[in-house]
């Protein structure tokens, strides 16, 4: 995982994004309007709204069904209020230390206790409140129609979070991933559609991860140019190596997994997704970077590059001969290249 500086660039599309859920825009394909914001709104609107009958139900002393109190009823609708003013103002589009502020924020005026009341507006079947909410944001449209383009624009092609498993988006914007938030969506229903929440990744890191909001897991997004970007490492452990050089037995290749900088973000990595375990599948691949070291040495890569090649770059010489991308920005465009990476500059190949 390396994480990608949120340059100028980006944060014009997560602009051009932000104004897409201000509009209404329909879609052709199922005439479905996509309005988010307009909708919180409306839902807040409904709230506040005296001749709108809400009741909730209650399980705590059996299952009951109650018209809302007056003065409850008016929390929720400054919950509801202010969770459409921040959309409104932008928040949708806002970097991820705002979000995190913003959760903190919202939760002070309603717990996620307060999302999983059920409740049921003019009649209409009782649903969770984050539930009610996730609806009117309409996610499964920003995951199908809309986030995809973002993705391919930002250059998303790997799983963020493992690297293993490629992410792409083909030229009718169809995004080939599932697509991660960030800050679990069950449980911050009101950042489901922010654009730094939403994470291309593959199955089974979006599986293992489910809505795991007790880990802190690595941001993928740096905010500033000063900040680390790599989140972990991978190396070939050197007792290991000796004993492959001495046995040619791939099976005597241990790939290490450590933290580049914090200790505490890689433990879900490890604990939850497994990261670890998973790499140890990769040995060949590391294979192929200890054999590149010992068939290449230095003179002749040096060659290589001095060479009239005019047509290709010395990072294409690097890339076609050696097969790998060096460049630390490219891990996100070709599975196991952070694999490839840590363990050629470990071994001085790039
Ligand atoms: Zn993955």
């Amino acid at each position: 995982m390396r994480r990608i500086l949120i340059t100028s660039r980006i944060d014009e599309l997560a602009q051009k994004y932000d104004e897409l859920l201000h509009g209404r825009t329909q879609f052709e394909h199922n005439g479905t309007y996509f309005e988010p914001i307009k909708r919180i709104e409306n839902l807040w609107r409904e709230f506040g709204n005296s001749s709108t009958v809400i009741m909730e139900r209650r399980k705590d002393e059996g299952e009951i069904y109650v018209e809302t109190e007056p003065t409850d009823r008016q929390n929720l609708t400054i919950y509801l209020y202010n969770l459409y003013s921040r959309l409104d103002a932008g928040i949708a589009s806002r970097h991820p230390s705002v979000l995190l502020k913003e959760v903190y924020g919202l939760e002070k005026i309603l717990n996620q206790d307060g999302l999983k009341r059920e409740f049921s507006i003019n009649g209409r079947g009782y649903r969770p409140l984050k539930d009610i909410i996730n609806d009117q944001l309409q996610y499964p449209m920003v995951r199908k129609w809309i986030f995809p383009e973002y993705a391919s624009k930002i250059g998303f092609k790997t799983c963020v979070y493992c690297n293993s498993q490629y992410a792409v988006t083909d030229e009718h914007e169809r995004g080939y991933y599932q697509l991660d938030h960030w800050l679990p969506q069950s449980k911050y229903p009101y950042l489901s559609i922010c654009f730094f929440n939403l994470y291309p990744c593959c199955g089974s890191c979006n599986r293992m991860k489910n809505d795991d909001d007790e880990n802190n897991y690595a941001c993928i997004y740096a905010e500033k140019e000063s900040e680390e970007r790599e989140v972990y490492r991978f190396t070939i452990e050197t007792g290991s190596l000796a004993r492959y050089i001495l046995t040619h037995d791939v099976n005597q290749l241990k790939i290490d997994f450590d933290p580049a900088d914090e200790t505490d973000v890689i433990t879900p990595l490890k604990d939850k997704m497994h990261i670890d375990d998973l790499y140890q599948q990769f040995k060949d691949t590391a294979e192929d970077v200890v054999w590149k070291r010992m068939a290449y040495d230095r003179g002749y890569k040096e060659a290589l590059c001095k060479a009239r090649l005019d047509f290709i770059s010395s990072q294409d010489v690097k890339r076609f001969i050696l097969g790998m991308y060096d460049g630390p920005e490219d891990v996100h465009k070709r599975p196991l290249t952070k694999l490839i990476q840590d363990v050629a500059k470990q071994l001085g190949v790039i």
